[in-house]
């Protein structure tokens, strides 16, 4: 597919090409350490099955193109059979077994992914289109985390709730989105088994093939056949999970607008629910900010990542004396960012994780250019095949503009400004989301006070996108409810 080459001139009319940056020789990560199938089963009850569909979904590369397999498509029988088997092995086996048993396996299995990071670092930048710098250094390691972390937990939840007895809820469906396909798959797995539920979980349909790894793994570990199942498919197969009535409780991480379905579909049965929704996070940078510090923050938080994290700093809220100072360096640092692909180690930004996403950005960047924005863009070079969106700022935007309201899910940075700390916290909280926000100034006191009124379920100060296996997240508003992680995400699975 062609892309836009979009060259645009600096602020001040300089030109902001690439003069100057180092060119590296490429540094591709081998694709030989991951085997890839040429066709990928579900994984039910301990085992590759073919779906009762006979149906297979082909699996892209979004960096190339390329199709790297097929993956199973799981119609109302398979998802039925998924169900039952995780409901038997609750029953006979793992509701029943004890906290120190339950620790066992799930040891067993971070030990595992650990030992296998390389191929899961790989597979996942294969099949999502992130940069190997991240898959490698955020998204494995804090998987493996997860599974240590709350392997912790399982012999001593009986002390985690103040003399109440904790019990599993049961079967738990779990619906997960493309951006962070095996952690999401760490934070909503590792939880539920620690507290004695069994799983069927749903990747992503651009996303499944560190899931199916992630099969092997459980297999590698020999945890029981059924605890933990993987049913692959779209939005059809999620609705068909979420509407079984054998679960107990439903878990959801994606967008708002799939979270209220699925909570009208769960309203009035006996199923809890914990929904991570969207965002639209706020990155409040004030004068006295160490202002190269947030500039190295503002990138990692929208840019090294796509802008495809529901906690993305998409809106840059500056305080108005050093609104120009800000934008100027973010322009530099833009300049230089190496945009290609995401097996080469010095890549920065790699591609949009599907074609529908990629054009869902471009379609966003045009209303805000329509509304009044003012465009800039690098002049980076980007591959002709491909889904690919250079790093972009977008100034002079007010909090009405829809790219100020809207969730792009991509590389962009809408830049507001502000004079006071009250006008800051307006800004903020002028969203119908609240999952994350960020703070970078160096009185401690001003920090204190942004992060107690601004309406987020995380706020950073002096950082941004920062991740602890032991520290709860989740959002207010229409980011959703319930918190993952830390001993906040043991509540989502017990019954106390
Ligand atoms: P995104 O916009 O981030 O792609 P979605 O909310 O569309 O997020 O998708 C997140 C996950 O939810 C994916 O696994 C997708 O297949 C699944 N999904 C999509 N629609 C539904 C639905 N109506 N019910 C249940 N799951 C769904």
């Amino acid at each position: 597919m062609a892309m836009p080459r979009t060259g645009k001139q600096g602020r001040n009319g300089q030109s902001m090409a690439r003069e100057g940056v180092w060119e590296y020789a490429p540094a591709p990560e081998s694709r030989d350490v991951v085997r890839i199938q040429s066709r990928y089963e579900l994984f039910i009850d301990g085992a590759f099955t073919p779906p009762r569909s006979g149906r297979y979904f082909p699996n892209v590369n979004p960096a190339t193109e390329e199709t790297l397999s097929e993956v199973a498509y799981a119609d109302a029988e398979d998802i039925d059979r998924a169900v039952q088997a995780a409901r038997r092995a609750y029953e006979t086996v793992w509701g029943n077994l004890s906290g120190k048993e339950r620790a066992k396996y799930l040891f067993r299995i971070a030990r595992i992914l650990q030992e296998r990071a390389r191929e899961f670092a790989v597979l996942e930048s294969l099949d999502s289109g992130k940069p190997i710098r991240e898959s490698r250094d955020v998204d494995v390691p804090l998987a493996v985390a997860h599974f240590f972390y709350y392997a912790g937990w399982a012999d001593k939840l009986g002390y985690a709730f103040h003399g109440r007895i904790p019990r599993p809820l049961g079967v738990a469906g779990q619906i997960i989105p493309w951006n962070f396909p095996l952690l999401m798959a760490a934070w909503k797995i590792a939880p539920a088994l620690a507290c004695g539920n069994t799983v069927v979980l749903k990747p992503a349909e651009t996303t499944p093939l560190t899931a199916m790894l992630l099969g092997e793994v459980f297999q590698q570990a020999e945890l029981p056949p059924g605890v933990v199942n993987i049913v692959t498919g779209d939005g059809h197969t999620g609705a068909m999970l979420v509407q079984h009535p054998n679960l107990d409780k439903i878990a959801f991480t994606g967008s708002t607008e799939v979270g209220k379905q699925i909570q009208k579909a769960v309203a009035g049965t006996r199923k809890r629910l914990t929904l991570e929704l969207g965002g639209k996070a706020a990155h409040v940078i004030f004068e006295d900010a160490a202002i190269d510090q947030a500039i190295e923050g503002i990138v990692n938080g929208i840019y090294f990542n796509q802008g495809h994290v529901c906690c993305a700093g998409s809106r840059l809220l500056v305080q108005e004396s050093v609104a120009d100072l800000v934008v100027r360096k973010l322009q530099r640092r833009l300049a230089r960012l190496r945009v290609g692909d995401p097996l080469d180690k010095n890549t920065d930004i790699g591609a949009i994780n599907s074609l529908p996403q990629l054009r869902k950005i471009e379609r966003l960047v045009a209303i805000g250019v329509q509304e009044g924005a003012m465009l800039y863009q690098p002049d980076c070079a980007l591959p002709s095949r491909g889904y690919w969106y250079p790093p972009t700022i977008l100034t002079q935007v007010s909090t009405a503009h829809t790219v100020a309201q809207e969730e792009i899910f991509g590389p962009v940075l809408s830049v507001l400004t502000f004079r006071t700390p009250d006008e800051a916290v307006q800004i903020a909280n002028n969203t119908r989301y609240g999952l994350s926000a960020g703070v970078w100034t160096n009185k401690g006191s001003r920090s204190l006070e942004f992060a107690a009124r601004v309406r987020a379920g995380v706020v950073w100060c002096n950082t941004y996108n920062k991740f602890d296996p032991a520290s709860p997240f989740g959002g207010y508003l229409e980011s959703g409810f319930g918190r993952e992680g830390g001993w906040h995400g043991l509540a989502a699975y017990v019954e106390l």
